[in-house]
């Protein structure tokens, strides 16, 4: 059995949580890969080592002074290696990396180069503190020349590299490409090495340790003491980080769910409690008929009303053809007997709404055509719901009571999720009336 242990930013902020990173990975011999993330941030207000050194990227592009960030940068680290107390040795060997890192930046440096050093240092102290052999992510993860991470070549090299060492500290958020070159992943893409890493030596789990009990059934912000979600169809996940809900990056869970690994969400600093399980079918069940609920504001509805559009076959391929054709992306769409409505996100809309109307009013000589902006989409999501009937007008009636207006409701054919539109100074309101209406108050 292998586990493959992904520790976020605020996990190895500083010297006092590398001690609990360590202590949780000797606390099972199965932990042998482990993937850190750069120092995040120990205080409100602090700053992510990996801002400051797009900070220092950015000026040194610009041929100006870095030497201030860069010296934030060389600080947070040697705070870290002196309260380890790590050999002196090993100091020697990191001032020749920030040496070489200084040299880069004054040479026309290379912003997926400069970002990745967050990573690699503090894999390199990783590796030293827990007495583990480290491996360059740029010698095992591979991006192809479009920049876009490559499987195939990532899966052979790195699964032979695993093969030879028992154990390892790999760097998270980085690569490199067929020349060689260090290239990133989007922001958060730690995420999404460790779940390549897990992929790669067939784990048992991946552990992703954040700062966080799990993923909660709702915002805290919006309902109190939310409980947290034990567990979680990679499915389920989808639905709610889709609207909103924020856990891990997004493209972490395709390695993973592919290879039929489960994701177990832990929380670095209550390392007893179990987290959230992400996994791909379970038995478990919820225990409310909901999973989680989630929403985003500021969508547009656009209702276009024709008598008799049922008869033309090509109505619905036409209209969406107009937003297709002015890159606005749909979000669903509702349909009536004589209207069909097309629901868009309102920034990617309102530049080119005149466009699309016209486009609109051109292809398909609508009868009339409404636009509403100010819409909010709320997501109620749950395998729970497809053997329970009455959700839908549990969720309606929580509504009701609250005098929400309902604007919009879709369901989808899985019964995995229900989608409710309301205006956007409902959201919170609503949110809450369908949280409190499943779990209690
Ligand atoms: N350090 C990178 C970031 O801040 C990647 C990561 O933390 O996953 O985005």
């Amino acid at each position: 059995m292998k586990k493959v242990v992904k520790f976020g930013g605020s996990s190895l902020a500083d010297a006092a949580q590398f001690r609990k990173v360590g202590d949780i990975i000797r606390a099972d011999e199965t932990r042998v890969y482990v993937v850190p993330s750069a120092p995040g941030k120990r205080f409100d207000g602090d700053v992510k080592v990996t801002d400051l050194l797009y900070r220092c990227h950015d000026l040194a592009a610009g041929g100006r002074d870095f030497s201030e960030p860069f010296a934030a940068v060389k600080e947070r680290y040697a705070d870290i290696v002196r309260e380890l107390e790590l050999s002196p040795d090993f100091m020697k060997s990191l001032e020749d990396e920030f040496q070489t890192i200084e040299e880069h930046l004054k040479q026309g440096p290379e912003r997926d180069y400069t970002a990745s050093r967050g990573e690699y240092l503090n894999g390199r102290i990783l590796a030293g503190y827990l007495g583990f052999p480290f491996l360059d992510a740029a010698e095992g993860i591979f991006f192809d020349t479009a920049g876009t991470f490559d499987a195939e070549r990532t899966n052979a090299v790195l699964s032979a590299r695993l093969e030879e060492m028992p154990r390892a500290v790999i760097p998270g958020f980085y690569g490199s490409g067929p020349d060689g070159r260090v290239r990133t992943f989007s922001r958060g893409g730690s995420d999404v090495t460790g779940s390549i890493v897990a992929s790669a030596c067939h784990a048992s789990v991946y552990e992703n340790w954040t700062d966080v009990p799990g993923l909660l059934m709702a915002d805290p912000h919006i309902v109190k003491d939310p409980p947290v979600i034990r567990s979680i169809t990679y499915r389920e996940l989808r639905e709610l980080a889709y609207m909103g809900a924020s856990v891990l990056h997004e493209d972490a869970v395709f390695p993973v769910k592919k290879a039929g690994i489960p994701i177990n969400i832990r929380d670095t600093n209550q390392p007893g409690d179990p987290g959230t399980w992400i996994v791909e079918n379970t038995a478990r069940r919820p225990p409310f008929t909901i999973t989680g609920i989630t929403g985003k504001k500021d969508f547009c509805s656009i209702m276009i009303a024709k008598d008799l559009m049922h008869s033309e076959l090509d109505f619905y391929r036409k209209v969406v053809q107009c937003f297709e054709e002015d890159g606005v992306p749909l979000e669903h769409l509702p349909s009536g007997i004589d209207t069909m409505t097309v629901v868009v996100p309102e920034s990617k809309f309102v530049e080119r709404e005149q466009h699309v109307l016209r486009r609109i009013a051109r292809s398909v000589g609508p009868e009339s055509v409404e636009v509403e902006a100010g819409l909010a989409l709320i997501a109620v999501v749950g395998r729970g719901m497809r053997a329970q009937s009455g959700t839908a007008a549990k969720i309606f009636s929580a509504l009701a009571e609250a005098r929400i207006n309902v604007r919009m409701i879709d369901q989808g054919a899985s019964e995995l999720n229900v989608i409710v539109g309301v205006l956007n100074e409902d959201f919170e309101r609503a949110i809450s009336a369908i949280y409190h209406a499943f779990v209690g108050l």
